[in-house]
């Protein structure tokens, strides 16, 4: 869903943020590489203007900066998966600092016997003996260096595959895992974005949807069939909301959908389309189709208005969706930006 860059630009920022990572007095880790990319990227406006700030006066960011920016901005660093890629890292890390050391001590050694050879070439009467142990250091120190070249070059293809596995756990981190739709965070991110963006294109617009009466189905029936009728619902939603509409679950039985480039009578029909589609379909509870339940879902509708935040966004979108449920449940309620101010 996120870091659709082209290979050209993965690499610009991968240059970008390696760059600003070593001017850092964290370590160099998977950590500290995923919030430089997406500083470098400018993908994350929350997280750039946190960084800016501690980053003003030429400061630095230590270890515990580092992590508390990740964990706030992008996401738990905690899966099996993101342990992999740490432990990764590391390795290939090591592995050039070994690599470099030991090319490192050979040149320091082959210089200094470079320097008694010399003396020797002054002195010896027999320099065909010298110039043979020249080449022959040469000969090794080459060897030396070529297998650093293959280590370097091993070590770029690590970090590559590296960064691969970084934005799968990044992407993971950004899905609902029951629904498959985008998450709160993801959710969040997006709307900061588009509230950059509306500025000089049109306005975004916002849906909520919230299920009706969900904790009586799940009192009757069974967590286990509410999850089901989460997804069920998120299904639908994910069919209807084609990009660049953003579906998310934002919370238990809450769903948004950001609308970047619809008006709101636009926005309004997407809901009512949604929200007649869910009303219209059952959910398989048993075997038999006399099992089968019906769901339903209040929304709210709104646009953004000049100035305005992503809270005082989405609260109207709230306020919108909880005159639905006030008003009797399965309908849509729009409330524009001058009406609610
Ligand atoms: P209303 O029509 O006013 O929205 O009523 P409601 O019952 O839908 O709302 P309420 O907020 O009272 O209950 C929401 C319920 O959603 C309570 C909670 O147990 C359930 N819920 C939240 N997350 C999940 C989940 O992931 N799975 C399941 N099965 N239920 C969940
Ligand atoms: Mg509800
Ligand atoms: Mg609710």
């Amino acid at each position: 869903m996120r870091y659709t860059d082209s290979m050209e630009r993965s690499a610009e920022h991968l240059r970008a943020a390696l760059a600003q990572m070593t001017r850092q007095r964290s370590a160099l880790h998977p950590t500290s590489y995923a919030i430089w990319y997406e500083y470098v990227s400018g993908r994350n406006p929350d997280l750039r203007h946190a960084m800016n700030q501690m980053l003003a006066d030429g400061a630095t960011l230590d270890e515990a900066q580092t992590w508390s920016l990740y964990t706030t901005h992008v996401g738990e660093w905690d899966s099996p998966g993101a342990k992999r890629i740490s432990d990764g890292f590391q390795r290939v890390l090591n592995g050039i600092a070994a690599s470099a050391a030991h090319a490192g001590d050979h040149t320091a050694r082959f210089g200094n016997e470079l320097s008694e050879l010399s003396l020797k070439l002054e002195s010896d009467a027999a320099p065909a003996e010298t110039v043979r142990e020249i080449l022959s250091g040469v000969r090794e120190l080459s060897g030396v260096m070529s297998s650093l070249q293959h280590k370097l070059d091993a070590s770029r293809n690590e970090i590559a595959e590296l960064r691969r596995e970084v934005e799968l756990a990044r992407n993971e981190a950004l899905v609902d895992a029951l629904t498959g739709l985008a998450n709160r965070r993801a959710f969040d991110q997006e709307l900061a974005q588009a509230i950059q963006s509306g500025e000089s294109l049109q306005a975004p617009c916002l849906m909520l949807g919230d299920i009706d009466f969900f904790k009586r189905l799940n009192d009757s029936y069974g967590h286990a069939f509410g999850d089901q009728v989460l997804r069920g619902v998120a299904q639908t939603m994910k069919g209807i909301a084609a990009a660049p509409a953003l579906a998310a679950r934002v919370g238990g039985e809450e769903f948004a959908v950001l609308l970047p480039g619809s008006t709101l009578q636009q926005a309004q029909a997407l809901a009512e389309q949604m929200r007649q589609s869910i009303a219209a379909g059952r959910i398989r509870r048993g075997t038999s189709t006399q099992d089968d339940e019906r769901v339903t879902l209040s929304f709210g509708v709104t646009q953004l208005a000049v100035g305005e935040s992503a809270n005082e966004f989405f609260e109207r979108a709230d306020r919108a969706l909880y005159a639905s449920k006030r008003s009797g449940r399965n309908c849509v309620t729009v409330l524009a930006a001058r009406a609610a101010a």
